[in-house]
C-alpha cells in the first residue's frame, strides 16, 4: 500500500504528467471560485492527501487505540495532551501548550493574518481509575472514550499528517488543536481560552467529535448547569427531631420544580441529574445538594427555567421552615451556583464554511443532516465566528458508557470529508513542485 502513496508523491515532482492523469469524478462539485472549492479535489497534492487515509488505516486505528488508553478525565488531560503533542510535532507543526492545557499545532499558511481551527477535545467523562483498555475484535474496538473522542483525536493527527506528507500549504494558517474541558463541568474551558486568544484572526472552527458522517452541527444548543446547596444546623434524628432539614427542603422544592411546564417549541428540557446530602441515616443532615441541567433552543427559556428553579427552592425552604417545630438551633440557608453556561448561536445557512462542508459531502457522496447540539462549536458560534461540529467517520455507539465502541470501516470517507472541509475553508496555495 505504501507504493501507491510514493507514486503519489512522485507525481508531485513530475508535474509534466499531471495533465494526463485520470481525474477523480467531480462533476457535481459545486463551483465556488472564491475559496477554490471546485478545484480542490483536482489539485494533485490534495489528491495525495485524500488517498493517504486508505493507505494508512492501520496507523490511524493504532493511534486511536493508543490515545484512548491514556486516561483523560476532564481536568486531567495532561498525559493524553503530551502524546498528541508528540504526534503533531512529528509532522512539522509548531506546537505549543497554552495555560489551560490545550495543545496547539500551527501550520503556517501563505497568509498568516487569518486562521482556521481544526479541533478535537481530549477529555472523557470517565473518572480516573476507569479501565480504558481497548478490546479489538475484527475491526471493532471497544473501550470507554474510543469514539468520543478517540475517533476525533485520531482524525486530527491523521489529517495533520496527510497534509504534511502531501506537502500542502494552505492559504490561511491552520491550527490543529487538541483541547481540554469539553465534557460536563469542563464547561468548554479549552475552547473558550482558544477563541479568546485567537479571536481577531479566527475565520472558521471545525470541531471533530465522535464518529460518523451523518450530521453537521451548525446550531449551538444553549445550556445552563446549576447546583442548589441548602445548609442547616444538623443534629440527631431522635433528640433534634423537628429542626429544619435541608434534604426535606430540597425535596419540597424539587417536587415543585419538576412540575414546571416547558415548551416543545423551542424545545426546552431540564434534568435533575445528581442529588446528595447528609452523613448518616440517623442524623438530621447539615446540607443537601442538587445538580440540574437545563437546555433550550432559545436562551430566554433558560433564564425562565432558572428563575422557576429559584422560586421553587425558595418555596421549598420556606415550607420546611414553616413546618419545623424547633427553630432554636438555626435556620436554613441556600444558594444557587452556576456550574456551566453554554451560550447558543447559529451558523448562517449561506456561510462559506457550510458551503465547504456541502461540497465535501458531495465529493464523498454523502448527505448530512443539520443538527443542533451542545459542543465546543457553541463558543465560536455564540461570538459570530463560523463553526461546525462534525463526526470523524466510521461508526460508533454507546458514547459515555463503558460499552462504547468504534468501527473504522469506511472511515476514509469521513476523513476525506473533514480534509476537504478544512482545506475548503483555509484555501490551498498554488501547487509547488519540489
Ligand atoms: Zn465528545
Amino acid at each position: 500500500m505504501k507504493l501507491a502513496f510514493e507514486w503519489c508523491l512522485k507525481s508531485l515532482v513530475l508535474s509534466g504528467i499531471l495533465l494526463s492523469m485520470p481525474v477523480r469524478p467531480v462533476a457535481h462539485f459545486p463551483t465556488h471560485r472564491s475559496t477554490g472549492l471546485a478545484q480542490l479535489p483536482t489539485n494533485t497534492q490534495v489528491r495525495c492527501a485524500l488517498d493517504w487515509f486508505a493507505e494508512h488505516r492501520a496507523w490511524i486505528d493504532d493511534e486511536q487505540a493508543r490515545l484512548t488508553e491514556i486516561p483523560a478525565p476532564t481536568f486531567q488531560e495532561a498525559d493524553r495532551a503530551a502524546a498528541v503533542k508528540v504526534l503533531l510535532s512529528a509532522v512539522g507543526l509548531e506546537v505549543s501548550t497554552d495555560k489551560t492545557g490545550n495543545v496547539i499545532g500551527l501550520l503556517r499558511g501563505a497568509s498568516d493574518k487569518e486562521l482556521v481551527v481544526l479541533s478535537a477535545h481530549l477529555d472523557t467523562v470517565f473518572p480516573a481509575g476507569t479501565d480504558v483498555t481497548v478490546r479489538r475484535e475484527k475491526s471493532r474496538m471497544t473501550a470507554p472514550g474510543i469514539s468520543d473522542n478517540g475517533a476525533g483525536l485520531a482524525a486530527l493527527v491523521a489529517i495533520a499528517r496527510a497534509i504534511h506528507e502531501a506537502r500542502i500549504q494552505p492559504q490561511r494558517s491552520i491550527l490543529f488543536v487538541a483541547n481540554v474541558g469539553e465534557e460536563g463541568e469542563g464547561n468548554l474551558r479549552g475552547m473558550r481560552a482558544l477563541v479568546e486568544a485567537y479571536r481577531d484572526r479566527l475565520k472558521a472552527v471545525i470541531v471533530l467529535d465522535g464518529s460518523s458522517v451523518d450530521h453537521v452541527t451548525t446550531k449551538a444548543l444553549a445550556s445552563r448547569r446549576v447546583e442548589v446547596v441548602i445548609a442547616g444546623p444538623g443534629g440527631h434524628s431522635w433528640s433534634d427531631f423537628g429542626i429544619p432539614n435541608p434534604i426535606n427542603a430540597l425535596v419540597r422544592g424539587s417536587v415543585r420544580f419538576i412540575s414546571t411546564r416547558v415548551p416543545s417549541a423551542p424545545r426546552t428540557t431540564f434534568n435533575l441529574g445528581q442529588i446528595e446530602g447528609g452523613t448518616s441515616v440517623n442524623s438530621v443532615p447539615h446540607d443537601a445538594r442538587l445538580k440540574v441541567d437545563m437546555r433550550s433552543e432559545n436562551e430566554d427559556e433558560l433564564t425562565r427555567l432558572e428563575t422557576a428553579l429559584r422560586e421553587c427552592v425558595t418555596a421549598g425552604v420556606r415550607d420546611e421552615m414553616e413546618a419545623s417545630r424547633d427553630r432554636s438551633k438555626g435556620k436554613l440557608e441556600w444558594k444557587l451556583e452556576t456550574l456551566g453556561n453554554r451560550p447558543g448561536g447559529e451558523l448562517a445557512p449561506n456561510s462559506p464554511l457550510l458551503a465547504a462542508l456541502r461540497a465535501a459531502d458531495e465529493f464523498i457522496g454523502n448527505q448530512s443532516r443539520v443538527e443542533r447540539a451542545s459542543t465546543d462549536a457553541n463558543i465560536p458560534l455564540s461570538l459570530g465566528i463560523e463553526a461546525v461540529a462534525i463526526g470523524a467517520g466510521g461508526n460508533g455507539g454507546g458514547a459515555h458508557s463503558l460499552q462504547e465502541w468504534y468501527e473504522p470501516d469506511g472511515r476514509e470517507k469521513g476523513l476525506q470529508r473533514v480534509l476537504l472541509t478544512l482545506l475548503g475553508s483555509s484555501g490551498v496555495s498554488a501547487e509547488k513542485t519540489r
